[in-house]
């Protein structure tokens, strides 16, 4: 099993699982063109796309997901603030919607969503499963998380931006004062990633990797040594064109 990020900033988000048999596709703010080259063109293999939440940057493209005959999954909040509607005269597939807690099979990947917390109607985050890849926790667009997770063998997690520079940032009016709050209250920065990760039984990781970093607000070389100082895993900064060995025995 490969993740290949695609895309993992404000620009849009993109995650493919891919084992070159089955796919499973994270996020849809990305185009579909450029998950069909993700997939070498074969879309027949893409069991499904979850969606965390409706913000464009990661479910801008949701359509043409749909209109390719993904089948797309997020909460009802998400659904609903998506604002699709089932197209009846012409037959087209509609997402289905999850609830949090409830394990969901996507091929032979199993899902089990979470509720996190983000400006958004019903935001998720994600544990997938797959007996290649064990299991992986992909949490984004979220000020903490309020659970712990055993028996991870990778994670995807924001790491959005350190205190420091946003303040920075801030006095320098590189950014308003607004942003600074919306941040603070729907992003996750540096010390809760760094703090999440220590709370959590890491033994069986193999990989982390820190997503959706801010542009302006974050510094990854050192968020990269901070967390493996901490860690001692293998952490990856999550760049578009990227793709990491995710099999659960990589050996
Ligand atoms: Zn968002």
């Amino acid at each position: 099993m490969e993740l290949k990020i695609i895309g993992s900033s404000s620009a849009g988000n993109c995650y493919v699982f891919d084992n070159g048999r089955e796919s499973l596709i994270v996020e849809c703010g990305i185009s579909f063109q450029e998950v069909k080259k993700a997939v070498n063109f074969d879309i027949s293999r893409i069991v499904g796309c979850l969606i965390s939440h409706e913000h464009g940057d990661h479910a801008r493209h949701v359509n043409k997901f749909l209109d390719a005959r993904i089948k797309v999954f997020a909460s009802m909040g998400t659904i609903n603030a998506l604002g699709i509607v089932p197209m009846y005269e012409k037959p087209k597939f509609y997402p289905i919607g999850l609830k949090a807690n409830a394990k969901q099979t996507i091929g032979n990947f199993m899902v089990l969503p979470f509720s996190v917390q983000h400006d958004a109607a019903e935001p998720f985050g994600f544990l997938i499963h797959h007996h290649e890849m064990g299991t992986t926790l992909f949490a984004t667009d979220t000020c903490y998380l309020a659970y712990k997770f055993s028996g991870l063998n990778n994670i995807l997690i924001e790491c959005n931006y350190r205190q420091d520079i946003l303040e920075r940032n801030t006095d320098l009016d590189l950014i308003p004062q607004a942003q600074r709050d919306r941040t603070m209250q729907s992003h996750m920065s540096f010390s809760t990633c760094f703090n999440v990760l220590k709370e959590n039984d890491l033994s069986a990781v193999n990989n982390i990797v820190l997503i959706h970093l801010s542009d302006s607000n974050s510094n990854a070389l050192d968020f990269q040594k901070g967390i493996q100082e901490a860690t001692g895993k293998t952490v990856h900064i999550a760049e578009k064109g990227m793709t990491i060995n995710f099999n659960k025995s990589p050996f």
